[in-house]
């Protein structure tokens, strides 16, 4: 296990270009820990997006073939489009994940400057259901404008992402395979998880994977597809009567750390390599003291060698009370 762990080639980051958001989802940035007192980063300790762009080449030089902007909420950074076209003109996958709350008037600035995908998180399709979930009172149409214009840009196929926590929203989970059947979005159903310390995560509160196939298999009739890649997150299900698939991530019931091949880059430039990682390695020192990149190449490489992570497979009930660092600090 140990030796297959430390092999884990470097192919996928995300790179966190904020920590701020405009959500207070229940399962991420709680109201009550993320009120108006919270402080986040001050913009001088927030990586530039020279800075970033900089970081992001080594990276490609090490092997990353994947990379995802994301927050907090990525949109909120003003300008976004100016670092996807930093980025676009790199040999990588290159996409975004996003609330959707601003993707309407960006989606076409964010194409034309070489974004590919979008993933849009969406937790419900019932308003009441929605606006509680983020908290903030937003309208899930204006998400689904967003979908709508990303889709016209041309930034599909789009993944829109669904976390289950039981009692808030399972029973969303069959409207949304419905409305999405068929119109080439791909719907994925993510495990709640105890990430960070302060959405008072209980193991009775996930929803497996495996209830959220079985409830949509006896409606619509699903088979099982191959992942598309070594190392793809997402269990694939097809819909038998060709309406498309569907994904689950089911990291809390069948956890897949062999396989992480991901590192995350905080907004304040630490790299971490695993979701519930409790210390970064702070490459902001380096990058603004002078250091070459073959220095910082040295020091990202030293960190992923050494990285011997797997914490959904040691994951327990007692687990979830350890310090860990927040989902929307390092971007999910
Ligand atoms: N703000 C953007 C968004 O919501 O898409 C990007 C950042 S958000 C942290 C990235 C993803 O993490 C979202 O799809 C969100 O639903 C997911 N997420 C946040 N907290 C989670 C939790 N406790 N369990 C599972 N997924 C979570
Ligand atoms: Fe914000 Fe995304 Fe976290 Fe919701 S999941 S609070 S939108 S960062
Ligand atoms: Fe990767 Fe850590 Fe998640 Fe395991 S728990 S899959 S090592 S990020």
């Amino acid at each position: 296990m140990t030796v297959d762990v430390l092999r884990r080639p470097l192919r996928d980051l995300r790179v966190s270009v904020t920590d701020r958001c405009n959500f207070r989802c229940v399962y991420c940035m709680p109201k009550e820990v993320f009120g108006k007192d919270h402080a986040f980063l001050p913009h001088s300790q927030v990586l530039s997006f020279e800075e970033i762009a900089r970081l992001v080449r080594i990276f490609v030089g090490l092997g990353v073939r994947k990379v995802r902007l994301t927050g907090g909420e990525p949109l909120v950074r003003r300008d976004l489009e100016r670092l996807v076209a930093m980025l676009a003109p790199l040999d990588v996958d290159l996409t975004l994940t996003t609330n959707g709350s601003l993707l309407a008037p960006k989606a076409r600035a964010l194409a034309d400057a070489g974004l590919k995908r979008v993933t849009v998180s969406l937790d419900s399709l019932d308003d009441e259901t929605f606006r509680r979930m983020n908290d903030v009172g937003f309208p899930v149409q204006r998400v689904l404008d967003g979908i709508a214009a990303a889709d016209a840009a041309g930034l599909a196929p789009i993944k829109v992402n669904m976390v289950v926590r039981r009692g808030i929203n399972e029973t969303s989970v069959l409207p949304m395979a419905r409305a999405f059947r068929g119109t080439g979005h791909i719907l994925r159903f993510i495990e709640y998880m105890d990430v960070g310390t302060s959405n008072g995560w209980r193991l009775d509160d996930v929803v497996s994977a495996r209830e959220i196939v079985a409830a949509i298999d006896r409606v619509f009739p699903l088979e099982p597809q191959g992942p598309a890649y070594r190392g793809e997150v997402a269990g694939r299900y097809r819909y038998r009567d060709g309406a498309g698939e569907i994904g689950v991530i089911s990291s809390v019931t069948q956890p897949f750390c062999a396989d992480c091949t991901r590192a995350r880059l905080s907004a304040d430039g630490s790299l971490y390599t695993c979701l519930f990682a409790t210390e970064g390695r702070d490459l902001r020192p380096l990058l603004r003291g002078g250091a070459g990149d073959e220095e910082l190449r040295e020091a990202i490489e030293s960190v992923w060698t050494a990285r011997a992570d797997r914490y959904s497979e040691l994951r327990s009930a007692d687990t979830a009370g350890l310090k860990k660092i927040e989902m929307s600090f390092i971007g999910g």
